[in-house]
């Protein structure tokens, strides 16, 4: 880990190779709550991945972060833990958003939150483009906690569905920030964040820094602790 010099845009910076392991690190070390170290291990979830170890200590005590690290190093459980333990202690309808750039992606993370909220009565909702929006506007009337989404459909839905908005939203997850942004959600994601309210939490996920994945940082986090994770270090 590098302490950061002052005069830097992010409060920490944290540089550490993938394969590096952390012996006695886990789950509970790390201050997840008891009943998702329980569902963590049920789903085994045994050790946490390098990047969940490293923004955890953060994300749990509600510090925006932005992580880059690559497919497959367990990003979703490292957004989803934080989330959902924040939740336990004040649940409320439309507490977290998750934009994502694709509905298998959206999906993918659906499963993820249902998997540790068994047993917590956590609601999640998909809304993604290409389905039913009626469907999707009775879905929301539920008033699911979390609510997984391509920018598009979210955009939409708080623009034409009455009864749902984000006024009392605590989380925004933007994952795959790159992806989001190459697929020309940038403008569609702008007009969310104007929206939204200003006192959140924002967790920003990327699997690589581009010029505008840095332009989408500036615009939706707070003093960023900024996490990379790859084998090159
Ligand atoms: P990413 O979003 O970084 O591409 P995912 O969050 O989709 O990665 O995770 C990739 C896979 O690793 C998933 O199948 C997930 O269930 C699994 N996984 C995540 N965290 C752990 C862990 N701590 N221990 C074991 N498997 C894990
Ligand atoms: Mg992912």
């Amino acid at each position: 880990d590098q302490e950061n010099k002052s005069g830097s845009e992010y409060l920490k910076e944290i540089q550490i190779d993938e394969t590096e392991e952390k012996e006695d690190v886990t789950f509970q070390s790390l201050g997840v709550c008891e009943e998702l170290v329980e569902a963590c291990n049920r789903l085994k979830y045994v050790k946490p991945t390098a990047i969940q170890r490293e923004s955890l200590v953060y994300t749990l005590k509600q510090r925006d972060i932005i992580a880059l690290a690559e497919t497959g190093s367990g990003k979703t459980l490292a957004f989803a833990l934080p989330v959902i333990q924040n939740l336990l202690d004040a649940p409320q309808p439309f507490y977290a958003l998750v934009l994502s750039p694709t509905r298998e992606l959206c999906m993918q993370i659906a499963e993820h939150f249902e998997a540790l909220g068994v047993g917590i009565s956590l609601k999640t909702t998909v809304i993604v483009g290409g389905l039913d929006p009626m469907a999707q506007a009775i879905a929301l009337s539920k008033k699911p906690h979390i609510i997984i989404g391509t920018p598009g459909r979210i955009l939409y839905h708080m623009q034409n569905t009455k009864g749902f908005n984000f006024k009392a939203l605590k989380f925004l997850v933007l994952d795959e920030a790159d992806k989001l942004l190459n697929m020309d959600f940038e403008k569609d994601i702008n007009q969310i964040l104007d929206i939204i309210p200003k006192k959140r939490n924002t967790f920003l996920f990327s699997a690589t820094m581009t010029n505008k994945v840095h332009k989408l940082q500036r615009a939706s986090l707070k003093d960023p602790v900024k996490i990379e994770v790859s084998s090159k270090y």
